[in-house]
C-alpha cells in the first residue's frame, strides 16, 4: 500500500509537472526562436541554436553588472626583461626554490601544459628577440587605411600568458591600426582565473573588451562568436598564449590593403613551454597528409631559392589555424566557419580549403611574426568525450574532398562510424559561393602532396611546430671538456655502466689518473647547445615522467635541450648544475662513492656543489 501510494506520489508529484515544464521549455523556445528572428521554418536546428547563441551574446555584451568578486591580479612587471630580451635571466625564473614554486609550477603544467611558473614571473611585459630577415627590418610604412578587431578565444588560460599577449599587443602596434580587441572567455571553468582576467582588463584597458560565451562552445564557434561582435575592417584571431614582435601587424594589412581577397598568416615563432625562450621559427608553409592531419612542409624549390626569400609572401595551401587575418566582410561573405564542428581540430585545413576553392587566397607573410606557445598535450578536454577532431575532419571531407575523401577514408577508418551530423548548410554554402573542385585544388595549390601509392619524397616534418629538417643531424659543437667534480668529496661523476650504455645511471666514484691517456670514463663534453656528453657518446638525462626522485643517467643526445639541457648556475658561491626545464639541480644522494646524482630544489647546499675541470 504505502510502495503504490509513493508511486502515486512520484508520478503526480515529479513526474507530471517535470513533463509539463519541459514542454513548456520547447514550446517557449520555439517561439522565442520564430518570433525574436522570424526564421522561416526550414533552418536547420543547429543554425537556430546559433542564432539563439548569438542574440544571447548582444544582450551579455550590453550587459555591464558589478566586477566580479576575487582577488585581484597584480600588475606584475620584470625589470630585467622589459627592455632587453635575455636567457639566463629566463633559465634563472625557472629554478624552484621552494615548495611553494614547486606547486606553482606543478599545477601551472597540469592546467596549462606550460611552465608557468616562469611565465608569472616574466610578468605582462617583456622584451622579444627581433626573428625577421634584415630586409624587413628598419622599413618605414605607408598610411594604411584598415583597423582590425583581434580576436582571442581562451578556455581556462593562464592569466599571465593571456595579459602579456594583450599588453604586447599594444605595446608593440600603432594604436590607430587596433579598433578593439575582443577576449573571448570560452566558459572557462577555472572561474578565479576568469574573474581576475576579466577584473584586470576593466581596469587597465579601454578597447579591451570580454566577453563570455554562454556555453563552452569550442574554439571554432568561439571564434564566430567573436567575429559576430567585432566591428574592425579586419578581423585578427590569435590564440591566448602568444606575444607578437616588433611591427607584426603592418605587413598583413598592407598585403590585404592589396588584395581583399587574400587571407594572412604571420610566421608563427616558438615559444617554449617549458622554459618561455623565443625562438625564431624556420620559412616553412603549411600542408596536410591524407589522415587530414595539418603539417609543416619545406619550401618548393622556386620559392626558396627566390632572393627576396625571408620578405615576399609565401604561398601557402594551408595554415596551422590559430593566427590569421582575413577582411571582417570576406570571412563572412567566405561562411565564417563550420558551426557543426566542436571543440578543437579540422577547422584550419576547412577555411584553407574554402580560402582556395572559392576565390581566394593564402599567404604566409614573413616579415610578421608571433610566438606561439608549442605545447606537448593540450590540457583540456571536451564535455562530452569525443574525438572531436576526427568528427571535425569527417565533415570537411565530406564537405570539400570530393572523391578523394576515400584517402582519408582508408587511412582513418576508425571515421567509418562516427556521427558527423549535418552538413547540407556547407553544401550548400559550396554551391552558392560556387567554389572549385578539390581536384582543382590539388593540381594548382598542392602538387607536391602525393597520392597514397605514389613514391615522391617526403618534404614534411613530422613535428608539431616549424623545425629545421636538418636540426638533429648537426655535429654538437664542443665548448669544453674535462671531468666533473664533486667539490666537498673530491669524487667524480661516471657512469654506472660501460660508457656506451643507455639508460645507465650517473654515479661518484674516485677520480681516474689525469695522466692516464685513453680514460674516457669520466670524460665530459660540453656542447653550445648546452649538452654534457660522456666520452662524446651518450648524454647526461633526467629520467621525467617518474613521481619522487628522478635520477641522472645517460641517453642518446637528441639536440631540443629539454631534459638534456645543465647550465651552470652560481648559488651560495657554489657553481651547480641546473635544468632549466624540471627547474632543479644535479644533487648527489649520497656524498660518497657509489651514490647516485639525483635531481633536486636548488639549494647551493654542499650536495650540489661542482666543477668541471
Ligand atoms: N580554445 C577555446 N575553447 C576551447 C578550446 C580552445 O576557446 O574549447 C582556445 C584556446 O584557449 C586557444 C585556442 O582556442 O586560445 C586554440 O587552442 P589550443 O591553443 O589549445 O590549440 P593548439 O595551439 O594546441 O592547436
Ligand atoms: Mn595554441
Amino acid at each position: 500500500m504505502r510502495k503504490r501510494l509513493s508511486l502515486k506520489c512520484c508520478l503526480f508529484g515529479i513526474g507530471i509537472p517535470l513533463t509539463l515544464w519541459m514542454t513548456l521549455n520547447l514550446v517557449s523556445w520555439d517561439m522565442k526562436l520564430s518570433a525574436d528572428w522570424n526564421q522561416p521554418q526550414r533552418l536547420t536546428l543547429r543554425a537556430r541554436k546559433t542564432l539563439l547563441l548569438r542574440s544571447k551574446v548582444k544582450a551579455q555584451a550590453e550587459e555591464k553588472g558589478a566586477p566580479r568578486q576575487c582577488e585581484e591580479i597584480p600588475e606584475v612587471i620584470n625589470k630585467a626583461l622589459v627592455k632587453h630580451y635575455n636567457t639566463s635571466v629566463l633559465h634563472s625564473l625557472g629554478i624552484v626554490s621552494g615548495p611553494e614554486d614547486q606547486i606553482a609550477r606543478d599545477e601551472g603544467y597540469q592546467n596549462f601544459a606550460f611552465n608557468a611558473l616562469v611565465s608569472d614571473k616574466i610578468g605582462f611585459h617583456r622584451a622579444v628577440p627581433d626573428t625577421r630577415y634584415p630586409k624587413c627590418q628598419d622599413v618605414t610604412f605607408p598610411a594604411i587605411n584598415l583597423d582590425t578587431s583581434i580576436i582571442v578565444c581562451f578556455f581556462n588560460e593562464q592569466p599571465s600568458a593571456l595579459l602579456r599577449l594583450v599588453h604586447s599587443i599594444i605595446d608593440r602596434t600603432p594604436q590607430e591600426l587596433v579598433k578593439e580587441i575582443i577576449l573571448v572567455d570560452d566558459s572557462s571553468t577555472l572561474d578565479d582565473l576568469s574573474c581576475q582576467i576579466e577584473n584586470y582588463v576593466n581596469q587597465h584597458f579601454n578597447n579591451v573588451r570580454l566577453v563570455r560565451t554562454p556555453e563552452r562552445q569550442g574554439l571554432i564557434r568561439a571564434r564566430v562568436f567573436g567575429a559576430n561582435l567585432a566591428s574592425g575592417q579586419v578581423l585578427v584571431f590569435l590564440d591566448s598564449h602568444c606575444e607578437v614582435n616588433t611591427d607584426w601587424l603592418e605587413p598583413l594589412l598592407l598585403r590585404i590593403s592589396h588584395d581583399p581577397t587574400t587571407v594572412v598568416v604571420p610566421v608563427i615563432d616558438i615559444i617554449n613551454h617549458d622554459t618561455m625562450e623565443y625562438q625564431q621559427s624556420p620559412l616553412v608553409r603549411g600542408g596536410f597528409n591524407w589522415g587530414l592531419h595539418f603539417s609543416w612542409d619545406r619550401l618548393p624549390d622556386n620559392e626558396k631559392n627566390d632572393p627576396d626569400l625571408g620578405s615576399k609572401p609565401i604561398l601557402s595551401p594551408t595554415m596551422a589555424g590559430g593566427l590569421f587575418a582575413m577582411k571582417r566582410d570576406y570571412f563572412h561573405h567566405l561562411g565564417e566557419y563550420d558551426l557543426g564542428m566542436d571543440i578543437w581540430g579540422g577547422e584550419n585545413l576547412e577555411i584553407s580549403f574554402r580560402i582556395w576553392m572559392c576565390g581566394g587566397k593564402l599567404e604566409i607573410i614573413p616579415c610578421s611574426r608571433v610566438g606561439h606557445i608549442f605545447r606537448k598535450r593540450r590540457p583540456y578536454g571536451n564535455p562530452k568525450g569525443r574525438d572531436t577532431f576526427l568528427k571535425n575532419s569527417l565533415r570537411v571531407a565530406n564537405v570539400w574532398m570530393d572523391k578523394y575523401k576515400e584517402y582519408f577514408l582508408k587511412q582513418r577508418p576508425q571515421a567509418q562510424v562516427v556521427d558527423y551530423g549535418d552538413i547540407s548548410d556547407r553544401i550548400s554554402l559550396r554551391k552558392h559561393l560556387s567554389c572549385k573542385s578539390f581536384k582543382w585544388y590539388l593540381d594548382h595549390v598542392y602538387p607536391e602532396l602525393s597520392l597514397p601509392g605514389d613514391v615522391k619524397p617526403s618534404n614534411k616534418s613530422s613535428h608539431h611546430q616549424p623545425m629545421k629538417s636538418k636540426d638533429k643531424r648537426k655535429k654538437p659543437v664542443i665548448v669544453r671538456h674535462g671531468r666533473i667534480k664533486h667539490v666537498s668529496t673530491n669524487l667524480c661523476a661516471q657512469s654506472e655502466k660501460e660508457i656506451y650504455t643507455k639508460k645507465a645511471l650517473v654515479t661518484l666514484a674516485r677520480c681516474n689518473d689525469e695522466s692516464l691517456s685513453g680514460q674516457k670514463a669520466q670524460l665530459w663534453f660540453e656542447t653550445e647547445k648546452n649538452q654534457l656528453m660522456l666520452a662524446q657518446l651518450l648524454c647526461l638525462d633526467i629520467e621525467t615522467g617518474s613521481v619522487g626522485k628522478s635520477y641522472a643517467r645517460l641517453m642518446k643526445c637528441h639536440g631540443l635541450g629539454g631534459s638534456q639541457g645543465w647550465l651552470w648556475i652560481k648559488k651560495n658561491g657554489a657553481s651547480l648544475l641546473y635544468n632549466p626545464v624540471s627547474g632543479k639541480c644535479l644533487t648527489a644522494t649520497a656524498t660518497k662513492v657509489g651514490g647516485y646524482l639525483s635531481l633536486d630544489l636548488c639549494t647551493g647546499a654542499k650536495e650540489q656543489a661542482f666543477t668541471m675541470s
